[in-house]
């Protein structure tokens, strides 16, 4: 599920590129994303991957609240999407197998699995007989279709494609969608951006009109093309299940250990604040911290900064230690 609440990305250069978005995308929806060049299409894609954060508001995928993700957890997000190229983005280098497998071995799958799924997911974009190929001996249709099974290795709930019949003649185009209707059925949520206005009318799916930033139409959830309702394989969607069960289990411990360290954060500043009420005259913090070596290189003038009243604190505790110790060291 992806839901985009008062989303607002302006980049760098002041450009704003998507205003006031809010649209949610239900599991098993099948979306176009249209519009014309400089829309804000990429932009939106590139807040679901989080290649991009949003500027103001927030986007959710899959149970993970984007705004607050990790680095460490980025990763393990993405591994819920699988994305298709208007390039393709094959390894010329590889045959087709290899390239599909390649998406399961960087994320640690065994070899049994790869065996396995590999040739499933050939299977399910009609290439069976040219997994020993390599990718300059196919066409521009059977390369992006490489790609689309090369997404569907590790099993994501959801494909997202930017221009997928970009690099494609019409008649492999109208297969290509053909094959992202059917990934759909199978309910994977599909999303692509296309321009291909004949192909968006021909599949009559839900389709989101964005104009300079802003959702100017919504067509709504439909059902699939032949009005039945998404169906799932069991294997498929036991494996969903629990993938979407360990994505919020993930996310609901990130939650608790950033809630873990801000409460030990007020902890922190309510002792201090009581150590201040013990002694009332004293004029310095109960603790200060020496900048580190690190930042001193980095912000040379933060040392300045900090150096009066750290020097102040040694001195003053130099004073105490004498007094205390009968003044061994002043
Ligand atoms: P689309 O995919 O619909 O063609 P984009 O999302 O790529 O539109 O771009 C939306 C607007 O944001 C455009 O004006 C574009 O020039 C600008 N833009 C996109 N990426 C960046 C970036 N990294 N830095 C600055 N401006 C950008």
């Amino acid at each position: 599920m992806i839901e985009f609440k008062g989303v607002h990305k302006v980049y760098e250069n002041g450009v704003k590129a998507l205003k006031d978005v809010n649209i949610r995308i239900d599991k098993g929806e099948f979306v176009f994303i249209v519009g014309e060049s400089g829309a804000g299409k990429s932009t939106f894609l590139k807040l679901i991957t989080r290649e991009e954060v949003p500027t103001a508001g927030e986007v959710i995928v899959n149970g993970y609240n984007l705004s607050k993700l990790s680095r460490k957890q980025i990763p393990y997000m993405r591994r819920t999407m699988g994305v298709v190229f208007q390039d393709f983005r094959l390894i010329n280098t590889m045959n087709v197998f290899d390239n599909v497998a390649f998406a399961m071995r960087v994320i640690g799958a065994p070899n049994r699995e790869i065996h396995k799924r590999v040739p499933y997911v050939l299977q399910l974009v009609g290439l069976s007989d040219k997994m020993r190929s390599f990718p300059l001996e196919l066409s521009g249709g059977e390369q992006q279709r490489v790609s689309l099974a090369r997404a569907l290795a590790n099993n994501p709930s959801m494909i997202i494609a930017d221009e997928p019949t970009g690099n494609v003649d019409p008649e492999m185009s109208y297969e290509i969608m053909e094959l992202l209707n059917a990934v759909n059925r199978l309910g994977t949520t599909v999303i692509v951006v296309t321009h291909a206005h004949d192909l968006v009318e021909k599949f009559d799916r839900r389709v989101i009109h964005i104009s300079d930033g802003t959702v100017v139409s919504d067509s709504g959830n439909r059902p699939t093309a032949d009005g039945a309702a998404a169906v799932q394989l069991p294997e498929e969607a036991e494996i969903d299940r629990l993938e979407e069960k360990k994505a919020a289990k993930a996310a609901k411990q990130a939650e608790r250990e950033a809630k873990k360290a801000e409460k030990a954060a007020k902890k922190a500043a309510k002792a201090e604040r009581k150590q201040k009420q013990k002694h009332p005259g004293d004029e310095l913090p109960a603790k200060v911290t020496l900048p580190t070596a690190e930042f001193d290189e980095q912000e040379p003038e933060f040392k300045v900064f900090e150096e009066t009243p750290v020097a102040a604190e040694q001195a003053a505790a130099a004073v105490e230690d004498g007094a205390q110790e009968g003044g061994e060291e002043a």
